[in-house]
Parts: structure tokens; C-alpha cells; sequence
């Protein structure tokens, strides 16, 4: 029986001679391959129970939004039914606190040892170092392994023992470390304990809701999935990446990110499977997970940059509040085409292609001039990918006050951006489909379409040379008072 089909019961007593079992702390690692964790218990020779632990209050303030619930909902369901072809199941609990559903286990099963693979945004690193703290003083012994990504984040530091601030230098230095461990095979078997601890079902969690059908048309979570996704584009996108990745109108990305969020695949996974290839397409690939690399080891080293700027003089920088607005660039209806194109694939499949993320938080940020918070907060709901590190990334670098930022000076013409980059207008006319009809010509300006023909789509909400003016005084003054 897999997980999600057990239910609660009464705890079995651990047989006296059985040795006593290891438990793997599952995460945000939802795989049976390269899994050092799983495969270290497996190595002890002693039972192994694979645990998950819904502990949602633990991420605040960055739970898991819907998105990202739903995503995890059916991983877990995966991963269960992986683990069952091992001989295995995965336990799933909720609780407020994860150190207290694991002491629960552990006075269940007579664990004597814990293993997980480790984490690194700020909140879930301090959490692992409490639970390690407390598990061992209980006498436990505790072991966590890398995994999530190539490097440690904390021995990737330049000449002066600083972290990289620079993209550039820091994937050069990546790129002449000692190559990342070559992945971990899947083990055929996962040895059992005598008696299984009680498992709740995973509907429990509540983590989708019952008619939640949403993202079925556009994702299937899971290892085998990833593998899937990343085999159909070594297959051909892979070999076009170079000139394709900036076309939203084109399958020409992996669309890999939300397996690499929930660890499904791993980056030195990728980096293998790579190594073969290396060419001008494979190694623009490569260098895109080496910003994931660098998103991850920024969070680290300056954790508070989850919510406050990494450049402290945008504190002072002069954000507007406005309801109508935010809420027309939530609902794509701004009126720019290629801005309410990305915004209606968020909302409508949980993932958008990384230009018109650009697009779009450059527009939030720079047009409509509201904090970049809110901006991420909406992604963190609505991305299938959302992940702190490379969400707080992307909209400190589209500010302008992140590390390696975009120059103020560069505020996105979305219309130019649509021309540039949706040539055709596949992208536009099919997300925005009010403008399916309109002569291409009209299309990434269909407010200057001839007056006669009737269109049930706005007007732009702000006229682009205005805000392209307003934002760069901003920007301009605040320059200027910062020392
Ligand atoms: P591919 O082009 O196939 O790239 C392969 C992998 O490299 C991705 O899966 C991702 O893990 C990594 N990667 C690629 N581009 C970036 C990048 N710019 N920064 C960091 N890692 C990158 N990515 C997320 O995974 N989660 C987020 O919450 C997220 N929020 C973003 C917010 C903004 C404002 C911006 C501009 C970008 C954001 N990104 C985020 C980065 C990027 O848009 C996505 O990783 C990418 O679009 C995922 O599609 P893909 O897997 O097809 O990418």
C-alpha cells in the first residue's frame, strides 16, 4: 500500500530484534535517484522510513502558495508510488512543528538515526540546524547531505573569501571547481521496517482542492515526468536553445523548473547528462541553472534580501500604491498585449516563459512603479516554480536593487519587446485572444487600430513614454541622494 492510502491507526511495536531503523526526511528532494540521503540509509543496511512532513507555518511568511501546493500534492503522490515499486512507502504527516512529529516518530519506530538532504533558504536552514541541535542532544544521530544544488553555497566565495556579487565571475569560477559528484544511481530496493508507523492520507493535507484540475492540461509532476520533459528536450530544443530561449511563441526552454524546485531532477543531474554535449546551446543551457546556482548562494550569504533590497538606498525609493492598477496587471489587463499575454499564461497554466517575466516585472516595477514585493508575492502564489531564491533573484534584478542588477536606464518597451520577440504574435493572440482577429499591424499597439473597428480590450492604463519618463526621475533622484 502506498501513502495516501494509509490511514491513521494504532502504533505497531517495534519487534526487539529487528536493527533499528533510519529515517530519510523528505523535503523538497522528491526522488528516488541521486538522493544522497536515501541512499546513505539504504547503505546502513538497517530498515529505512521515508517521511514527509507538512509543517506549513514553518516556511512563513513564504508558504507554499497555491501553485506550488498543488505541485506538491501530486509529487508526493508520485514519489509514494515510486517508493512502492522499492518495497517502500513514504509516511505523510501535518503538524505545527517538524522536530515534534519527528520525536513522534521516532518514539513509534525506535529510530536511532535521521538523514535528510539540505536546504539553504534562510528559514529552512535555521529550522535544520535547531531540529539537528535538539535530535542530537535526544541522543540521535543526525546526518544531512548536499544535493539541491552543484556547489555548496558557502564554499563558492571570490579571492577575497567574499560571496560573488557578479554573475559572470562567478559561474567562470564555478565552471574551473572540481566537477559536482557524479549523480547517484535510483536503488532497486528500499529495506522496509517490520512495522510501518501510521501514514495520513495525503487528500488530508489539503493541499489541492477537490475540483483543483487547473494545471493538469500543462504539468505532470513527478522524477518520471522530469525525466520525460528533460529527455523530450534533449531530443531537439536543446540543440536551438541559444536562439530560441528568448521566444515565449516557441517550446525553445526546458520547462524544468518546477522538477528542480521540488528536487525531483537535480542540477547535478543536469550537469552530467551535460557534460557529453558541451557546445555552444549546451553550455548557454548549463550557464542558465548557473543562475539558479547564483540566486541560491545570494539568499544565503544575504538572507534578508527575501523581502528587503540587497541595495539598502532603495529603501527610499519612492513605490506607489495603487489598487486598480495592481489588480489590472494580476488580471493581464493592462492593455500592452505582450504584459496581459504573461500574465494570463501565469494565471492560466502556473509558469511563464523568463522573458516575458522580465517584461512583466519590468512593468510592474518601472511603468506602474509598485514595489517589487508585490509583484513576487503574486508569483509566489501563482508559479508552479515559485522558489525564494531565484524569485527574490529575478525581481531584485528587474528593480534594479538586487546584486548584478539591470541598469535603472533599462526600462522594457513592452511593445517593442512583442515585436522583438513574439514576432508572429503566436504568444499574444493566444493568450489575449480578443486580439486573435486584429490585423498584425494593430497587434502590439491595438490601441492606435483604426477608431471604427470595436474591440473588447483596454486601453493602456499608463502611456509608456510618460512612465518611461517618471521612472527614470526616480530612478535619477534617487541616485543622486544616495552617497
Ligand atoms: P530554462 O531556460 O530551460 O532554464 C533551465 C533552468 O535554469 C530553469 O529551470 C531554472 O531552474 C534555471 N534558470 C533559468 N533562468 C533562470 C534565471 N533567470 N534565474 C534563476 N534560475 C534560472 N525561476 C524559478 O525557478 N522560480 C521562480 O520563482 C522564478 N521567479 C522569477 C521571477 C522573475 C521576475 C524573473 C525575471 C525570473 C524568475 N525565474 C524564476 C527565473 C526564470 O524565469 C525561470 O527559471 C525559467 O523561466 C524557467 O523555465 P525553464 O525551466 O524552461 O528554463
Amino acid at each position: 500500500m502506498n501513502a495516501g492510502e494509509t490511514g491513521a491507526g494504532s502504533v505497531a511495536p517495534v519487534t526487539p530484534r529487528e536493527a533499528s531503523p533510519t529515517i530519510v526526511w523528505y523535503r523538497r528532494d522528491l526522488r528516488i535517484a541521486d538522493n544522497a540521503a536515501l541512499s546513505s540509509a539504504i547503505d546502513t543496511g538497517r530498515p529505512v522510513i521515508p517521511v514527509f512532513i507538512w509543517a506549513r507555518e514553518e516556511d512563513a511568511p513564504w508558504q507554499p502558495g497555491v501553485a506550488s501546493r498543488w505541485w506538491l500534492h501530486h509529487s508526493l503522490k508520485s514519489l509514494a508510488v515510486d517508493l512502492g515499486t522499492r518495497g517502500s512507502r513514504l509516511v505523510i504527516r501535518q503538524a505545527d512543528d517538524s522536530l515534534d512529529e519527528l520525536r513522534r516518530i521516532i518514539a513509534e519506530t525506535g529510530a536511532d538515526t535521521v538523514m535528510w538532504n539540505r536546504l539553504y533558504e534562510p528559514s529552512r536552514a535555521d529550522g535544520d540546524r535547531r531540529v539537528a541541535d535538539a535530535l542530537r542532544r535526544d541522543g540521535l544521530e543526525v546526518v544531512s547531505f548536499e544535493g539541491a544544488l552543484l556547489f555548496e553555497p558557502s564554499e563558492v566565495l571570490n579571492r577575497a573569501g567574499a560571496p560573488f556579487q557578479v554573475f559572470t565571475p562567478f559561474w567562470k569560477h564555478c565552471l574551473t571547481r572540481d566537477e559536482p559528484p557524479s549523480p547517484i544511481p535510483a536503488p532497486a530496493a528500499v529495506p522496509p521496517p517490520s512495522n510501518w508507523p501510521w501514514s495520513a492520507p495525503l487528500a488530508d493535507l489539503g493541499l489541492i482542492a477537490p475540483d483543483d484540475h487547473q494545471f493538469s492540461d500543462h504539468w505532470v509532476p513527478g522524477e518520471s515526468a522530469g525525466w520525460n520533459s528533460l529527455d523530450a528536450f534533449l531530443g531537439g530544443p536543446i540543440e536551438r536553445y541559444g536562439d530560441d530561449r528568448d521566444r515565449p511563441d516557441l517550446a525553445g526552454t526546458s520547462r524544468l523548473s518546477p522538477h528542480l524546485h521540488f528536487g525531483e531532477i537535480t542540477a547535478r543531474q543536469l550537469w552530467h547528462v551535460l557534460g557529453d554535449r558541451r557546445g555552444t546551446s549546451a553550455d548557454k543551457f548549463l550557464s542558465e541553472v548557473g543562475w539558479r546556482e547564483f540566486a541560491h548562494q545570494l539568499l544565503h550569504h544575504f538572507p534578508h534580501t527575501a523581502d528587503q533590497p540587497l541595495r539598502p538606498e532603495f529603501t527610499r525609493f519612492p513605490w506607489r500604491t495603487d489598487p486598480e492598477h495592481l489588480e489590472a496587471w494580476h488580471t493581464g489587463q493592462t492593455g500592452y498585449p505582450l504584459v496581459d499575454a504573461g500574465m494570463r499564461q501565469l494565471r492560466a497554466t502556473g509558469w511563464m516563459h523568463n522573458r516575458v517575466r522580465m517584461v512583466v516585472a519590468s512593468f510592474l516595477v518601472k511603468h506602474l512603479r509598485i514595489h517589487w514585493l508585490e509583484g513576487a508575492r503574486w508569483f509566489w502564489d501563482t508559479l508552479v516554480d515559485a522558489d525564494l531564491a531565484n524569485n527574490t533573484f529575478g525581481w531584485q534584478w528587474t528593480a534594479g536593487s538586487g546584486a548584478d542588477a539591470a541598469p535603472y536606464l533599462r526600462v522594457f518597451n513592452p511593445t517593442l519587446q512583442g515585436e522583438r520577440f513574439d514576432p508572429d504574435g503566436g504568444y499574444i493572440r493566444r493568450w489575449v485572444p480578443e486580439l486573435s482577429g486584429i490585423p498584425q499591424q494593430h497587434l502590439y499597439q491595438p490601441w492606435r487600430r483604426p477608431p471604427a473597428s470595436s474591440l473588447e480590450y483596454p486601453d493602456p492604463i499608463v502611456d509608456h513614454a510618460d512612465a518611461r519618463t517618471e521612472a527614470l526621475l526616480a530612478f535619477e533622484a534617487l541616485r543622486r541622494a544616495s552617497p
